[in-house]
């Protein structure tokens, strides 16, 4: 019987965390141990220069609730590739309590391919979502006393637009009304939640190459309009360095390993449907700069995560990936063929056959950035031969490499094959890196191209209130900002129940954020929400602590 991934967890034999940072090469004077086995690197501090490594970037198909298992096959592909090359580090985004408690489960991979310690890592780590948190609401907070104080800015209270965050599902908290009990206690008016996730200071923190360039960021954010309509932000309300200063700690990446004890970076953690999806920039870029190979994941599908990897954060980066690993699971792909989720273990060809479609537009998508791909199977042990020789074909038939991989049984050496082709990948010659779109085209042209570019659609459809605030965009010159599509992870369509690979559908734009600090536009289309419910059985119905501290149930 295969041990659960806490069992696992528990029973793996950690290094100390300055063995790991040795091993990464950080000098000791820029590691900041929180515990044994949890280190914050203090990349300010480190001033050398160096040549950057390649860069892989692990993305899949459309997510199922049959789990396609990207974190786990970027676990155990950096332990392939720390095995051969011997200088590998992943770069992961650290989990939310959302999932955590929700619905999806955790963040650290799974099986024999998990970065460890997974029970704290989980929960509150080194406290960066705390941090997030606190610096939302401490900023939520003096706006409102601003108002109470005699408004100076003329803040219009009915145009506030920054949000209240917390990191848990609580649909009660999505709408609310602030400020009742009279005079001292504030001037009432309707706020709203987010998760802490898909707040702008998680982006900010993101795509911050420092504590200068998180001020200047933080600075910029807009909160509100005054009287005259016209963007208040947090340098008008001359905070921007208090917000700052409770984050100085959170923008430190953080490390941890694999159960192989290969280095990890886990920093930063936005949702791919309703935020950008990648982990820091600056873990990214500690990760490039200090090993040969940094594997990275992008969230949810590659229309999401990797398509905002490719167009919001490579930019900032300054590094376009090597190869794009497309992982997929022959489960996935017959579930988005209409095999139902029950039947899922059962061979099914046809099935298969159906469902590579929503590989197949993946893979082209990728291609059309002019970036190397490979596509990784997930092994389940349900895979049936003659299925694994199906899509072997079905990809191969399109000039595309496919390995198979079994990392969540055998750790590394379950990815050897997919790390040797990733490394043939890298050195390959391929032309140019092309962007999807240029900043200087309007909104709407943006959107659209993403629309038919890479999800297939034709057709996009504004509420009146988003084209209210295109106005508002134009008006303040923020057009030139990339865009961040919320939608569905389920599927190409902004309807989550349409699987597979539809097209000539349209998409419906119901508002759109103007997110100033972060740099993007947030589109939000469909009935996706910046504050998800919990499911009727959520997580944490099955989560204990025993009376000596031992956690079970934390999947
Ligand atoms: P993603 O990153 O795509 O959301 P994860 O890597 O977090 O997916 O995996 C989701 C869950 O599926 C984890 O609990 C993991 O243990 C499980 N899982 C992943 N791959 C396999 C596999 N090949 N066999 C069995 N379970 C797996």
């Amino acid at each position: 019987m295969m041990k659960t991934d806490i069992e696992i967890s528990q029973a793996a034999q950690m290094e100390p965390i300055q063995k790991i940072a040795e091993k990464a090469g950080f000098d000791a004077a820029i590691v900041e141990p929180y515990g044994n086995s949890k280190a914050k690197i203090n990349v300010f501090e480190d001033h050398t220069e160096r040549k950057m490594g390649k860069l892989v970037l692990v993305t899949s198909i459309n997510p199922t609730p049959a789990g396609e298992g990207k974190s786990t096959v970027s676990v155990g592909l950096a332990d392939a590739l720390q095995k051969l090359t011997g200088s590998t580090m992943l770069a992961l985004r650290e989990p939310s309590l959302g999932p955590v408690m929700g619905m999806k489960g955790g963040a650290t991979g799974g099986g024999y391919a998990q970065v460890v310690p997974m029970d704290d890592i989980n929960l509150h780590f080194t406290g960066d979502m705390h941090a997030l948190t606190a610096a939302n609401n401490t900023l939520a907070a003096l706006i409102d006393n601003h108002i109470q104080q005699g408004n100076d800015l003329n803040i219009e209270p009915r145009s506030i637009s920054w949000k209240r965050a917390l990191d848990i599902n609580d649909r009660a908290l999505r709408n609310v009304v602030i400020g009742l009990g009279g005079r001292f206690s504030g001037v009432p008016r309707e706020d709203g939640f987010d998760i802490t996730v898909a707040s702008e200071l998680m982006a900010v923190l993101c795509l911050s190459k420092n504590l200068h360039d998180l001020k200047t960021r933080i600075n910029r954010i807009v909160i509100a309009n005054n009287t005259d309509g016209k963007p208040v932000t947090v340098g008008d309300l001359q905070v921007g360095g208090a917000i700052t200063v409770l984050l100085k700690d959170a923008l430190k990446p953080n490390l941890v390993q694999t159960l192989e004890h290969t280095p990890a970076l886990m920093h930063g953690g936005p949702f791919a449907n309703i935020a950008h999806g990648c982990n820091s920039v600056l873990a990214t870029q500690t990760a490039l700069k200090y090993a040969d190979y940094a594997v990275t994941e992008a969230g949810f599908g590659a229309d999401l995560g990797a398509e905002k990897f490719l167009d919001i954060k490579t930019p900032v980066l300054g590094k376009t990936p090597d190869t794009v690993v497309i992982v997929a699971t022959i489960r996935a792909l017959k579930y988005n063929g209409g095999q139902k989720l029950k039947d899922l273990t059962n061979e099914n060809l046809e099935a298969l056959k159906n469902g590579f479609k929503n590989l197949q537009r993946h893979i082209k998508n990728m291609q059309s950035y002019n970036v190397p791909v490979v596509v990784a199977i997930n092994q389940f042990v349900s895979d049936t031969e003659d299925e694994i020789k199906l899509l072997d074909q079905l990809v191969s038939d399109m000039g595309v490499k496919i390995v198979n991989t079994n990392v969540w049984e055998h750790g590394g050496a379950g990815a050897s094959d997919l790390a040797q082709a990733v490394v043939e990948s890298t050195t390959e010659t391929h032309d140019d890196f092309k962007r999807l779109y240029d900043n200087n085209l309007s909104v709407k042209d943006k959107i659209e191209t993403v629309v038919s570019n890479i999800y297939g659609g034709n057709k996009v459809e504004y509420s009146s209130k988003a084209e209210k605030k295109l106005k508002e965009i134009d008006t303040n010159g923020w057009s030139n900002l990339p865009i961040c599509i919320a939608k569905t992870q389920y599927s190409f369509t902004d309807d989550p129940k349409k699987l597979g690979a539809p097209s000539d559908f349209t998409i419906h734009v119901s508002d759109l954020n103007i997110k100033t600090g972060a740099g993007f536009i947030v589109v939000l289309t469909g009935n996706v929400l910046t504050m998800p419910g919990l499911p009727k059985h959520p997580a944490a119905l099955d989560i204990d602590v025993d009376d000596n501290g031992k956690i079970s149930g934390l999947f």
